[in-house]
């Protein structure tokens, strides 16, 4: 099996159209990964996905360990034949999950300050013991960036680990399902990642709060890169010994919470030790993540894949791309769609609605018109405003899947559209389009 490799085809400013090829296909970049936490991206199959246009898709590392576990995985043929998706996977490094106590389970990486208080209404009450840390910010800093426009989940949608201590050897933690205790060290998640078998994993980090001071962010840092140069000794060990080595690429993650010359430091860091680069960490508000994008970029090679962890928003998206990020995952399409949130394009979706509107209103329920117009998909080819509102009202599965196919294809066309604009000179006049 061969590494895969990244290649920028075009530039439009920053924002690049590029492709990573593996071993299991061809990424067209930028990218959209939607994340299928358990194995599965929630109502949709393997075959909905392609028929959507999905490249690539995002698993989550601490669910799959805990059930079914990665020696199943890899006993099965590993994760591409388990979940019957012969395309490229990514796998996160499990840590956000631990971390974050499960709030935005499906969504690692981005935090914005703004969003402790939902953090903390969904953590508040919970025993917490966090070793070698002084202030409880470490679980409060714990975001969902949905929380203010969406309802949140019901409590027992998405069970919860309870992270019990960070050592500098790693974070213990209890399993959501059963209590069980279990630990996850930067040596384990890369094991666990090499046996699940995705073609594009993720250096075990460290999370720090958008509250921590400088110090505290500092002393994340370095404990994060402590942790990502033993997750790339693993790495590279198990892939010069195994009897069939996985030819893997593994991301570095960079961090730095809100502070300029952490995230410089932190960017040069990944850059000279890994040959992929995952954007994450705590920002200070959307503003100050893009700010931090662009100081990060700054320090990278810009030959290697750069994938930001948990965005997804349409602003976020150019704005993102805008700066040269080549793919992103998040959950927004799949768990609000569950919710009955669908997105519509322009000049109806716009950054007031945040393009999306609430299909599951009684207003709804005699339109005969489709989810959006103008949208391609099969859901708004097929199905009425009127029916979909009433799968949702009488809880059927079906009112899931349709909505779900139909956000997913809306942020991937978007993100298809982006890259057409970036191969014809065009970003900007299509992000003018869509977000003024
Ligand atoms: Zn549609």
């Amino acid at each position: 099996m061969n590494k895969p490799t990244f290649k920028i085809i075009s530039k439009d400013g920053k924002a690049r159209a590029g492709e990573i090829k593996t071993d299991h296909g061809i990424v067209l970049t930028p990218a959209f990964l939607p994340v299928g936490t358990k194995a599965t991206v929630k109502s949709l199959t393997p075959q909905q996905l392609k028929e959507i246009g999905i490249e690539a898709v995002l698993a989550n590392t601490y669910h799959l360990h805990l059930q079914p576990g990665e020696d199943t995985i890899g006993k099965l043929g590993g994760l591409h034949k388990f979940m019957n998706w012969n395309k490229p996977l990514m796998t996160d490094s499990g840590g956000f999950q631990v971390f974050s106590l499960g709030v935005g389970l499906e969504k690692p990486g981005v935090k914005f300050l703004k969003d402790l208080d939902y953090g903390r209404l969904k953590i508040e009450n919970r025993t917490l013991k966090v070793e070698d840390r002084r202030s409880n910010h470490h679980p409060s800093s714990i975001i969902n960036n949905l929380s203010s426009t969406v309802n949140p989940l019901s409590s027992n949608e998405e069970s919860r680990p309870r992270l019990n201590r960070i050592t500098e050897e790693g974070v213990e933690f209890q399993s959501h399902i059963d209590g069980s205790k279990h630990k996850l060290t930067p040596e384990l998640s890369v094991e666990i990642q090499e046996k699940i078998g995705a073609d594009l994993i993720i250096a075990f980090d460290d999370l720090e709060s958008p509250t921590y001071s400088f110090e505290q962010t500092k002393k994340s840092l370095e404990l994060t890169n402590r942790w990502e140069l033993r997750s790339l000794k693993t790495h590279l060990a198990f892939q010069g010994v195994a009897l069939e080595p996985q030819r893997q690429l593994l991301y570095g993650v960079t961090h730095g919470g809100q502070f300029e010359s952490l995230r410089r430091e932190s960017a040069r860091f990944v850059d000279k030790h890994f040959d992929a680069v995952a954007l994450g960490g705590a920002h200070r508000n959307k503003s100050n993540m893009y700010q931090v994008i662009e100081w990060t970029v700054e320090e990278l090679d810009e030959e290697k894949p750069r994938h930001m962890l948990g965005i997804g928003e349409v602003d976020d998206i150019f704005e993102v791309i805008e700066r040269g990020v080549d793919t992103f995952d998040c959950v927004i399409p799949t768990r609000l769609g569950r919710m009955g949130h669908v997105f519509i394009y322009p000049p109806e979706g716009n950054i007031k609605n945040r393009f999306r509107y609430d299909i599951t209103k009684s207003k709804y329920a005699k339109d005969q018109r489709p989810i959006a117009k103008d949208c391609d998909c099969y859901v708004c080819q097929n199905f009425t405003q009127a029916y979909i509102n009433h799968l949702f009202r009488s809880r059927e599965l079906l009112a899931y899947t349709l909505a779900t196919y139909h956000n997913v294809y809306f942020i991937n066309d978007l993100t298809n559209k982006i890259r057409q604009a970036i191969l014809n000179k065009k970003f900007i006049e299509l992000k003018k389009k869509w977000l003024l």
